[in-house]
């Protein structure tokens, strides 16, 4: 059986963070299924990145070019199909991420192979490799078995498992690239960093997060008293954001941004995979719905199931008082 090939995916340099995740489903896999994992890594200037994916104890196979010096999903795709021909990978597993889902469809059309996207969860037993996704944003889980094929893809989602510790080593080789010149039908034009507005809310110490539950911006001002009392920024759901109660630059998640405070507090938020993706780095969470099966109390250190605008005047004045 061919490898497990885990593309590991870089930005600006760095590492994403799935790329490590992957690390931790990967080796199981590869143990169910009786292979082994090996890293690809598709850039210019790879070295430092290589040794990182390495020290999982891997083989790190390296398309170092300067045609690669910045993300193109039809160079990638071109290079992931010429691999899969000389390879033959059992799997090939990539992030679901915008880079991810922007080639992975079109390779499967293209080498005729099934792809799960958007897998949380994998398993293989019985011959058949099993890859759970989740629905109706994380309140049911579907279990796909993959039809036999020489190779699977799939695409895994960010932030749904704890990346492992890399303390192994592994080696790295480099491959010639399988794409000799330019491509000139798409061309990569300029890198944007998103703007950082007057708040920062990836250096907050302490969050309140609103959610859709907020119902109308009227209601703003009991989030800024309980924000103001425990000297916190306020954040929020991409339906918060959408509805215009925040600005975009507090919005949490996949297309948001990645938090990392001491105290986040969610309220009126359900929690799907996208906002929980964003402040999973959170230490403490606490999380105000009145919903007792919204998927954040499953990240959640405090579960108050309740109203919020019965309970967050009550929290403020606690915490008041607490200070006083
Ligand atoms: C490609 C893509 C990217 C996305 N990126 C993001 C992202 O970066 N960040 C993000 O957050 N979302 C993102 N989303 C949207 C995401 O799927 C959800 O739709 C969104 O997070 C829902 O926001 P919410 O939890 O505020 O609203 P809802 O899901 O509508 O939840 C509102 C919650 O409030 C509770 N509630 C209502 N009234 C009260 C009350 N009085 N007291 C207490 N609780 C109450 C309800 O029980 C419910 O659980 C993305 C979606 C897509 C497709």
């Amino acid at each position: 059986m061919g490898s497990i090939l885990v593309l590991a995916e870089h930005r600006q340099g760095v590492l994403r963070d799935v790329s490590y995740e992957m690390m931790a489903v990967a080796p199981k896999l590869a143990e169910q299924m009786g292979t082994d994992v090996v890293a690809l890594l598709i850039g210019s200037g790879m070295d430092e990145l290589a040794k990182k994916m390495a020290a999982f104890g891997i083989k790190v196979l390296v398309v170092d070019d300067p045609l690669f010096k910045d993300f193109n999903a039809d160079k990638y795709q071109k290079v992931l199909s010429a691999l899969i021909d000389d390879l033959k990978p059992a799997v090939v597993m990539t992030g679901h991420t915008a880079q991810g889902v922007d080639f992975m469809p079109a390779l499967a059309i293209e080498k005729k192979l099934p792809l799960v996207a958007d897998a949380i969860s994998l398993e293989y037993a019985g011959g058949t490799l099993k890859a759970t996704r989740q629905l109706y944003s994380g309140k049911a889980n579907a279990v796909m078995a993959f039809k036999p094929a020489a190779t699977y893809l799939l695409t895994f989602r960010e932030g749904a498992v704890e990346a492992p510790d890399a303390s192994a080593s592994g080696s790295v080789e480099k491959l010639d690239s399988p794409l000799k010149e330019d491509l000139s039908y798409r061309k990569f034009i300029e890198y944007v960093e998103a703007e950082v507005g007057d708040v920062d809310i990836t250096q907050s110490d302490i969050l309140v997060a609103v959610g859709r539950g907020l119902k109308e911006d009227k209601n703003l001002p009991l989030v800024e008293e309980l924000a103001k009392a425990i000297k916190a920024d306020i954040a929020g759901s991409r339906a918060a954001t959408d509805a215009g109660w925040i600005p975009h630059d507090r919005q949490v998640g996949t297309s948001g941004k990645a938090v990392k405070p001491k105290l986040y507090i969610a309220m009126g938020i359900s929690g799907a995979f996208q906002h929980i993706a964003g402040m999973k780095g959170a230490k403490t969470v606490v999380a105000i719905n009145k919903d007792p099966e919204a998927p954040i109390f499953s990240v959640a250190d405090y579960a108050i199931v309740d109203d919020m605008f019965k309970i967050v005047p009550k929290l403020t004045e606690k915490l008041k008082e607490l200070k006083g």
